[in-house]
């Protein structure tokens, strides 16, 4: 990307037009060069409920449509995000920063979500009994209604189809809150909604910050929330949507360890914990954090370290999120370093030529770091990872059991008989055995344990669609010679 282009304004999308702007603005920022490409509307209490009103409306007629009638409108949408991927790759690039490579992967990602959302019709399917003679009972399900999204920054275009392509086609209809740091991806993606034929009112975006958040939880027609971000933000709108009456599933933060045994392939494992540490320059909720380095593991750091220096910020590494981000992560190292950890690979201060207004921050391999520092306990969400070490397995799992979080859990070993026991052991939702990055991928589920994620079920896959509908009991009889029993 030679050019940071300007942007359209962002604008909400209701009622399938963008809206005026009779807003407080604020600034959409690159990081790629901390250049001004757009501005955002702050939303309020009103737009959302004109948003609902619309989505409500529409509820009508996109539920009485089969199921087989509305996943149509989605094959027609993933083949518009394959016709796009170049442009919604460099969106994302633009405004989130990542390599066009991790962007790209993340359209990729969306379009196997709507492959997912388009095989409903034979997933969904109905249950139906005769229970006693001439009488049936059927559970059919039903969508919710009005329902919500929230979304972080740090994928602008695979976590809003974490969400979007299964509420809708199985029959609800959505307002949706983009992170106001990257409106610009959701926006597109409505634009290519509608070209898709989705009917107006089905999907709308409002813009903003806390105000619209604080909105969506607390609006009387909203029926179901979904979150995700910060374990901070995802404790506040899982209490306010659960004590407001909706359904809600809020995921939050992560700090996923490693655990690397001595008898792991070397090269291997070293390759897979620095890309996990790097990749989308460390801003995954699946990103290695920790490495917990079990007895006999300096042969696998130093290849590690070597891993490392071949990661360059601008080339094969993007930039962090903001200039506050790299700021934090930063001071994190620093507090580590004065705190008698040991810097092995040190990613401060990394500018790109060129680009000196954009927010770099190298790979980053922090050794000897101990229980009682930040850099072991919390989420530094950076191109960071923290070296503990650990003499035997059960330490190892201890250090593993004792964060909060439990997203993501992964152990490197040749050993099947280890690999299951960490399997077994670990306080984490999605576990790998020498994978950094162990996402599910569809039909299975997305979520994490502790607070990494708050409310029943996972947010993808079949778990979401017990949360998108609720389901309609019916007992029937059509035969007037069928006893009347106990029950009828
Ligand atoms: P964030 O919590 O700051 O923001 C998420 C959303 O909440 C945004 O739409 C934002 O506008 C809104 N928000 C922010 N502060 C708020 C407040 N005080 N009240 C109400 N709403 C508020 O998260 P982020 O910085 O955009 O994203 C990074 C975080 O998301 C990391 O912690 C990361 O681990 C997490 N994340 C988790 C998963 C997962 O699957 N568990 C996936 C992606 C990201």
């Amino acid at each position: 990307m030679e050019t940071l282009l300007k942007q359209p304004e962002v604008r909400n999308f209701i009622n399938g037009k963008f809206a005026e702007n009779g807003h407080k603005i604020m600034d959409v920022v690159s990081p790629l060069d901390g250049s001004v490409i757009s501005t955002l509307p702050l939303s309020n209490f009103d737009d959302v409920d004109k948003a609902v009103n619309a989505a409500e409306k529409a509820f009508i007629k996109w539920s009485a449509k089969t199921l087989k009638e509305r996943v149509l409108v989605f094959f027609k949408y993933r083949d518009l995000l394959e016709s796009h991927m170049d442009e919604l790759t460099k969106l994302i690039q633009l405004e989130n920063g990542k390599t066009y490579g991790e962007a790209k992967a993340e359209v990729e990602k969306s379009m196997e979500l709507c492959e997912f959302a388009v095989s409903m019709p034979q997933i969904v399917v109905n249950e139906v009994q005769e229970v006693s003679k001439g009488v049936e009972c059927r559970i059919e399900r039903k969508p919710l209604g009005v329902v919500a999204s929230i979304t972080p920054f740090n994928f602008p275009n695979m976590v809003p189809h974490w969400t979007m392509p299964n509420a809708l086609v199985l029959g609800n209809t959505m307002v949706m809150k983009p992170s106001e740091v990257v409106p610009l991806s959701t926006m597109r993606m409505a634009e290519l909604l509608k070209e898709a034929g989705l009917p107006d009112g089905v999907f709308n975006l409002v813009n903003g910050g806390k105000e619209v958040v604080e909105a969506i939880c607390d609006h009387p027609k909203i029926k179901a929330v979904s979150f995700v971000g910060s374990t901070k933000v995802a404790k506040i709108v899982y209490k306010r949507a659960t004590s407001s009456l909706k359904r809600c599933v809020a995921l939050g933060g992560a700090k996923n360890h490693l655990l690397v045994l001595p008898d792991a392939n070397p090269q291997m494992t070293a390759s897979n914990v620095v890309a996990s540490m790097s990749g989308c320059a460390g801003q995954r909720c699946m990103a290695a954090s920790v490495m917990v380095g079990v007895d006999k593991v300096q042969h696998i750091i130093d290849l590690m370290v070597e891993e490392a220096k071949s990661i360059v910020p601008g080339k094969n590494l993007g930039s962090v999120i903001s200039e506050e981000a790299k700021t934090r992560i930063e001071n994190y190292i620093a507090e580590a370093e004065s705190d008698g950890a040991k810097i092995l690979v040190d990613g401060r201060n990394s500018t790109v030529p060129g680009k000196e207004g954009g927010f770099y921050v190298g790979p980053t391999i922090i050794d000897y770091v101990t229980l009682d520092m930040s850099v072991a306990r919390e989420e530094i969400f950076g191109p960071v990872i923290s070296i503990i070490r650990a003499k035997d397995l059960d330490e190892a799992i201890e250090i593993e059991n004792g964060s909060n979080y439990g997203n993501a859990a992964a152990v490197f070993t040749q050993s099947g008989g280890l690999a299951k026991e960490v399997i077994e052991r670990a306080s984490a939702g999605m576990i790998g055995v020498n994978i950094g990055v162990p996402v599910p991928r569809e039909p299975f589920s997305f979520g994490g344990w502790n607070e990494s994620k708050f409310g029943v079920g996972d947010i993808t896959g079949r778990s979401s669609i017990e949360f998108w509908t609720q389901n309609k009991k019916s007992t029937t009889k059509w035969n007037p010679e069928a006893q009347i029993n106990w029950m009828s």
